[in-house]
């Protein structure tokens, strides 16, 4: 296979998904796998199922639709998409929501075709991305809700950390589990699931401080790269190296540190700015913006340094590594978790799994 690839180690992704089924497990919390970031690449998905995830996860419903066979509840994160209800009837068994309109949408669509889909209502506790903020319009909303048919509501949701940065805490997360009680008196319902966000949930869980009632957790950095993202702290035991890129040298030559001529712009339109470190030995490779952000990947080789890309090249200075580096050889990289989305997301990089 060619390169620029990433190479997915799919022991390493089972090692982390049941390292962390095992610690939520203990606070009675299921895992949900989150697959978006790696475009619910097959083998990944397994991996999670594997390593005992109860739900599969995904923003996006083309990615659902790739794990339609799997046994598992499939959930749809982002809030549904007028234009797709169709589909997310189809492929989704849940939904998280939290506009009426939609879910009003989704009910006529599950009637017509003798489904029941199961929705997530979704709460704003001050992160302001999705989800209602307001009391009377969360009442307003559920008892909607209890007359449509074609839906039921299972439970209530949140996510923090993304938009507003807000960390999820026991004071606002506590509130989930009051909604649920005042919400099921009041209206007779089984709010069956508390959905208590997304790994920046994890260190409450760690610490046993996430509050009783918080019953899944829907989890994708954290098992992709072994860290909670609430900190940005490792998780103990657990490998932060499960993606890998390689991609190929093709130029090496010593040339000076700064351009020869006038500087006029880069190939983004940016004037760049150079610092003058003599004659380097650069190597040139076959990767791009086109594929990855520059500032998300990070050599294994520390003496390595990157200098900058192109859409279709990525410059490297590789004057102080110890290796004699040749024409044709591969360069390995740890990602970010933008990293591992751009590239998993881009069809001129090859995905390889190795156990
Ligand atoms: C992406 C996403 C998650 C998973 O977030 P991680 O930080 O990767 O764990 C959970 N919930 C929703 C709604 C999401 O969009």
């Amino acid at each position: 296979m060619s390169y620029p690839r990433v190479e997915i180690n799919i022991n390493k992704i089972k090692h982390n998904t049941s390292k962390l089924v095992t610690l939520c497990n203990e606070e009675d919390i299921s895992v949900a796998g989150v697959t978006k970031v790696f475009c619910a690449y097959c083998d990944v998905v397994d991996a999670m199922i594997e390593g005992g995830v109860k739900f599969l996860a995904d923003s996006r419903i083309e990615n659902i639709k790739k794990y339609k066979d799997k046994e598992v509840p499939k959930l749809l994160l982002r809030l549904p998409m007028l234009s797709q209800v169709t589909e997310v009837v189809k492929y989704a068994d849940i939904s998280l929501n939290s506009e009426i309109e939609t879910i009003k949408a989704l009910s006529k669509e599950a009637l017509n075709n003798n489904k029941k889909h199961k929705i997530i209502l979704m709460i704003d506790l001050g992160d302001l991305r999705e989800g209602i903020l307001k009391e009377e319009e969360i009442l307003k909303t559920v008892e909607l809700i209890t007359k449509l048919e074609g839906i039921k509501l299972i439970g209530l949701g949140t996510n923090l950390t993304c938009y507003g940065g807000i960390i999820p805490k026991e004071d606002n997360l506590s509130r989930l589990i009051d909604l649920k009680s005042s919400l099921e008196n009041k209206y007779n319902l089984d709010l069956d699931i508390i959905s208590g966000g997304n790994s920046s949930s994890l260190h409450l869980v760690k610490t046993k401080e996430i509050p009783k009632g918080i019953n899944q957790l829907r989890l994708g950095e954290s098992i992709i790269l072994g860290r909670e993202t609430a900190f940005g702290e490792r998780l103990k035991d657990t490998y932060d190296d499960a993606f890998k890129l390689a991609v190929e040298i093709i130029e090496i030559k010593e040339k000076p540190s700064i351009p020869i001529g006038e500087i006029g712009m880069d190939a983004f339109g940016n004037k760049p700015t150079f610092e003058d470190k003599g004659i380097r030995k650069r190597a040139l490779c076959g990767i791009g913006k086109q594929d990855i952000d520059v500032s998300d990947i990070i050599p294994d080789d520390k003496n390595i340094s990157i200098l900058g890309g192109s859409s279709d090249h990525l410059i490297l200075d590789i004057t102080d590594v110890d290796k004699n580096l040749k024409i044709g050889d591969k360069i390995y990289f740890k990602l970010t978790y933008g990293g591992i989305l751009k590239a998993m997301t881009s069809e001129y990089v090859n995905k390889k799994t190795v156990r």
